[in-house]
């Protein structure tokens, strides 16, 4: 699993850090993990934040879609070759809600175009630079029409109908970690703290008596663009289409691509989702950002979430009103601010199921 290097979002201390607030960071991913637990002695924040280190590390190599020696990577070798793969209860719920994104989204959100990424440059930690790939290779990749509904799953044992299919969790595998992160702190004694990944984070309790305040990256200038406070258990997701990027012939690509052309998405620069469940607010945040200005209010409602806030190329704010009522925006900063619809009314789907997390043995 790859995640964004680049920091989105900032705990805003809103009081002066009590004297039983440990924060510490822990480089996983590819980024920085900032944990900040309050309430709690040293002792038990530290051997919680160790316990939840172990687990990331386990999450590193078994989601990871390119590195050797995880589960994900034998799986995708195996769908390659044709042949069926029984996966553990570590990754299997990972390709049942990845199943399931890639319907609400109306396959916008797709984690079987591992191959697409592949050739795009997307497969390594720093994408090689001024090299893009041959449209017609892009073209004949997208028409093998690469989707999770080509998987069968039967007593945890993978069938992929279609050889093409390789799966990639970038686009969710964060708000899965940062979920199961908090999880793992409540199960270890923990009240209340934040586990932030950067583009991604959970909450837990609260902040001492008050909410979790935290800013949202303005993409222009990486000052903060407004700031928003969480309730504990939810979790903020920003996707960010400048964050990662091949650059050619003076043109960016973002490592955010239409699974049906199989190109980067170059409309909206950034897409952050609120919800209680961060796996779902993560995959939204990147379906978000394929479907674009004009479509992604109907897929925000299909994928059953109301807090969205976008910001375009020129620095408009387009939000639902259920976000405007919860963000202060910096002074200056929001140059045009253009409320949609209002996406609790008429919810597709307001019922999706929490599915099962992964388990770790
Ligand atoms: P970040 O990696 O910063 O958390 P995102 O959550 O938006 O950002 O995920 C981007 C990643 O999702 C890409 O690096 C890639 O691995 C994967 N991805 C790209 N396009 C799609 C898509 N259409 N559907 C699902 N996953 C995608
Ligand atoms: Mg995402």
């Amino acid at each position: 699993m790859r995640v964004g290097a680049v920091l989105l979002c900032l705990v805003l201390a809103t009081c002066a850090p009590s004297k039983s607030e440990v924060r510490e960071t822990r480089y996983v991913f590819g980024t920085l993990v900032e944990f900040v637990i309050r309430g709690a002695d040293e002792a038990t924040a530290k051997r919680a934040i160790a316990a939840v280190d172990l687990d990331f590390q386990r999450m590193h190599k078994d989601w990871h879609a390119w590195k050797p020696g995880g589960e994900l990577m034998a799986l995708n070798e195996a769908i390659a070759r044709g042949d069926d793969w029984a996966v553990s209860p570590f990754v299997l719920p990972l390709i049942e809600q990845a199943k399931k994104f890639e319907a609400v989204s109306d396959g916008l959100f797709n984690p079987a175009i591992g191959n697409l990424l592949d050739v795009w440059g997307f497969h390594a930690d720093e994408p090689t630079q001024g090299l893009i790939p041959d449209f017609a290779a892009i073209r004949a990749l997208a028409a093998q029409s690469p989707s999770m509904r080509d998987l069968s799953i039967t007593n945890g044992v993978i069938h992929s109908a279609n050889r093409a299919v390789s799966l990639d969790f970038g686009g969710f595998a964060k708000g899965v970690a940062m979920d199961m992160a908090v999880a793992k702190l409540k199960t270890m004694g923990i009240e209340n703290a934040i586990v932030n990944a950067g583009g991604g984070l959970s909450t837990l309790g609260d902040a001492g008596e008050r909410m979790w305040k935290l800013g949202i990256r303005d993409p222009r200038d990486w000052g903060v663009i407004a700031s928003v406070e969480l309730m504990g258990g939810e979790s903020l997701h920003t996707s960010g289409n400048y964050e990662r990027f091949v650059e050619a012939d003076g043109v960016r690509y973002s490592h955010i691509l239409n699974p049906h052309s199989g190109m980067p998405v170059d409309h909206l620069v950034s897409v952050s989702v609120i919800h209680s469940d961060g796996a779902l607010a993560d995959a939204a945040a990147t379906a978000l950002t394929v479907a674009g200005p004009q479509a992604w209010p109907e897929i925000a409602k299909r994928m059953g979430v109301v807090f969205v806030m976008v910001v375009d190329k020129q620095g408009t704010v387009y939000a639902s009103p259920e976000m405007l009522a919860r963000v202060t925006f910096e002074p200056g900063k929001a140059l045009k601010v253009v409320a949609s619809e209002p996406l609790s009314q008429g919810l597709i789907l307001s019922h999706l199921r929490q599915l099962d997390r992964p388990s770790i043995h």
